[in-house]
C-alpha cells in the first residue's frame, strides 16, 4: 500500500475520535514510540496510536483504510524481526492496553492485546494458576501467541495458543469479531499459531491450570570438555522425562561480563534450563538427572516461584541491544546434529550468541495437526540460533554466522521455521509453504477473506503473505 500525505486537518480529527494519543514525526515522544526491543531496527511511521481500548482500535484501522496507509500492529514490540513498526504508514500501538482478568472458578483469563507474560503471570499467579508463555516475560502476549508460544509449560500444557479458549479482533473493514471453536471457527483455527495479519486481536481469552505459587527448576551451566557428552545426555533425559517436565538446552561461550571467572572466559558452555509443573519435590526428583551430569560451572537450579522463573532471563536480553535469531524444526538430536551444533556455539562472534535446541512433544502433540494452523506439531526440538550483539560494526559478521549456521543445519531439518524465530523474514512465501505445509492454502484463503486488500501484510515480514 503506497505511503500518502495526510493532511493536519485530518490528524486533529483523528485525535478528536481516539481517547489514545496520536504521535507524529517531530513530537516529544515520537523517538521512544517508534523504538522496539531489536536495536537493528529503526524505521520511520507516519503515525503512531497509542489504542487505549477497542474503540480506538476500530477508529485506527478505519482510518488506515481511509488515508491508504499501511499498517503495523505493535503488541509487546518483541519481535526480533521487528514487524511491530513501518516505515510510512500507521502503527496501531496496543502497549496501553495491557489489563488481565482472571476467573478463578472457570480457569480463565481474559487478556488485552498489548500485555506482556509479566502482566499475566501477575495477575494469574494470584490465584495460583497459569497458563504457557514464552520464556522471557518482557515479551509480547500477543506476537507470540499467534505465532503459536513455546515456554517453560509447553510438555505440560500445550503452545500458548492450545490453550487460546477464544480471540477479539478487529478486522480490516473494522468489524469487532469474537473467534472460537464455536464461533467463526476457520478464523479461530488460524489465529491459533498461523501468524497473524488478519486484523488486531484487542483480547485473548486463555485456559488456565494450577501452577505454583513455588515450581522445581532446572538452570545449570557445564563445561567445555564433555559438551557433546552433555548434549547426548540430554538428548536421552528428554526421551525420559515425565510430560510435567519441560526444558531445553543452550549451547554458547563463556562471556567476559564478570559473571565467570576469567580463565574459562571464552571456554564453550552448555546449559540446561526448565521446570516441573507439579509438586515441587517430584520436581525436583524429575530434574535431578540433569544437574548430576558432572561437576557444574554453576548451578542456580531449586525450588523459586513459578512468576520468578518466567523472569529470570530477563536481563539476559536488554531492551535496544542487536539481535538476529532464526529456527529450524529438527527431525530428530542425532550425533552429527550435536557435532555441527557444537562447532557452530564454538564459532560465534559475540559471546552472548547461543544455539539452542528446545525440546517439544508432551502436551503439544495431544493436538491433531489439522485443529489448530500451528506448523511445527511433528518436531521432536527445534533448534534456535541467537545472534545478540552489542557494536552495530559488528551487524554483518553476526547476521552471516546465524545464516550460514542455519544453512549447515538444513540437513537435519525438513526445512520448517518458528515463526516467531523467523529472522528478519527472509525467503518470504516460499518459506512459509514449505513450513505451514498443506495448511498454507487455508491461511491463504482466510486472508483472502478477512484482509483482502492486504492491510495488515506487513504483520510477519514485506514478502510474506500470511
Ligand atoms: P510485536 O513485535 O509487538 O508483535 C509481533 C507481531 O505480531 C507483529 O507482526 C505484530 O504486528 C503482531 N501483533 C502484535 N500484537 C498484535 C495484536 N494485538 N493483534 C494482531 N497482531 C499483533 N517465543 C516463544 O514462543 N517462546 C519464547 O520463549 C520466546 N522468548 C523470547 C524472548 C525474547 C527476549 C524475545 C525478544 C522473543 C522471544 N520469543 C519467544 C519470540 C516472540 O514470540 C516473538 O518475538 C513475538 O513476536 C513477540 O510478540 P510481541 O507481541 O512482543 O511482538
Amino acid at each position: 500500500m503506497a505511503h500518502s500525505t495526510i493532511d493536519d486537518e485530518r490528524i486533529e480529527q483523528f485525535q478528536t475520535d481516539v481517547h489514545g494519543d496520536v504521535i507524529r514525526p517531530g513530537d516529544a515522544e515520537y523517538d521512544d514510540a517508534r523504538t522496539v526491543w531489536n536495536g537493528m531496527i529503526d524505521k520511520y511511521p507516519t503515525l503512531i496510536v497509542r489504542c487505549r481500548g477497542t474503540a480506538d482500535v476500530i477508529r485506527a484501522v478505519e482510518f488506515a483504510r481511509e488515508n491508504d496507509l499501511r499498517v503495523a500492529v505493535r503488541g509487546g514490540g518483541h519481535n526480533v524481526a521487528g514487524t511491530a513498526v513501518c516505515d510510512d504508514g500507521l502503527v496501531i500501538d496496543l502497549s496501553e492496553m495491557r489489563d488481565v482478568w482472571v476467573d478463578p472458578d472457570e480457569r480463565t483469563a481474559w487478556v488485552q492485546g498489548g500485555a506482556t507474560w509479566a502482566d499475566v503471570d501477575h495477575e494469574t499467579q494470584a490465584f495460583g494458576l497459569a497458563t504457557p508463555g514464552g520464556v522471557v516475560s518482557k515479551t509480547g502476549v500477543a506476537g507470540l501467541t499467534l505465532g503459536g508460544g513455546i515456554g517453560h509449560l509447553r510438555c505440560a500444557y500445550g503452545l500458548s495458543c492450545d490453550n487460546l479458549r477464544s480471540v477479539d479482533i478487529v478486522t480490516a473493514d473494522g468489524r469487532h469479531l469474537t473467534a472460537s471453536a464455536d464461533e467463526n471457527e476457520v478464523l479461530f483455527w488460524g489465529l491459533c499459531g498461523g501468524g497473524g495479519g488478519l486484523g488486531v486481536v484487542t483480547g485473548f481469552e486463555f485456559e488456565l491450570h494450577p501452577v505454583g505459587p513455588e515450581v522445581a527448576t532446572c538452570f545449570v551451566l557445564y563445561p567445555e570438555e564433555r559438551v557433546a557428552e552433555y548434549l547426548r545426555a540430554y538428548r536421552e533425559y528428554v526421551l525420559e522425562a515425565p510430560d510435567g517436565v519441560t526444558t531445553l538446552s543452550s549451547t554458547g561461550v563463556m562471556p567476559d561480563e564478570g559473571l565467570f571467572p576469567v580463565d574459562m572466559v571464552d571456554d564453550l558452555k552448555v546449559g540446561f534450563l526448565g521446570c516441573y509443573a507439579g509438586s515441587p519435590e517430584d520436581g525436583e526428583e524429575a530434574l535431578a538427572p540433569l544437574r548430576e551430569l558432572g561437576e557444574p560451572i554453576a548451578d542456580f537450579s531449586g525450588t523459586m516461584p513459578y512468576a520468578e522463573f518466567q523472569r529470570i532471563l530477563d536481563d539476559d536480553y536488554p531492551d535496544g541491544m542487536r539481535y538476529y535469531w532464526k529456527s529450524l524444526y529438527l527431525d530428530g538430536f542425532t550425533e552429527s546434529a550435536i557435532d555441527r551444533i557444537r562447532y557452530w556455539a564454538g564459532t560465534a562472534p559475540s559471546p552472548l550468541s547461543t544455539v539452542d535446541v528446545w525440546e517439544l512433544g508432551g502436551a503439544i502433540t495431544d493436538v491433531d495437526f489439522d485443529e489448530s494452523a500451528f506448523a511445527g506439531r511433528h518436531a521432536p526440538f527445534l533448534l534456535g540460533i541467537e545472534a545478540n550483539w552489542k557494536d552495530s560494526a559488528n551487524d554483518d559478521i553476526n547476521v552471516e554466522w546465524v545464516r550460514d549456521c542455519i544453512a549447515d543445519m538444513r540437513q537435519f531439518s525438513d526445512g520448517s521455521f518458528y515463526l516467531n524465530f523467523p529472522g528478519f523474514f527472509e525467503g518470504g512465501e516460499a518459506a512459509m509453504e514449505t513450513t505451514f505445509g498443506p495448511a498454507y492454502e487455508r491461511l491463504i484463503a482466510l486472508k483472502d477473506e478477512y484482509d483482502p486488500e492486504g492491510l495488515f501484510d506487513l504483520n510477519r515480514g514485506a514478502n510474506s503473505t500470511v
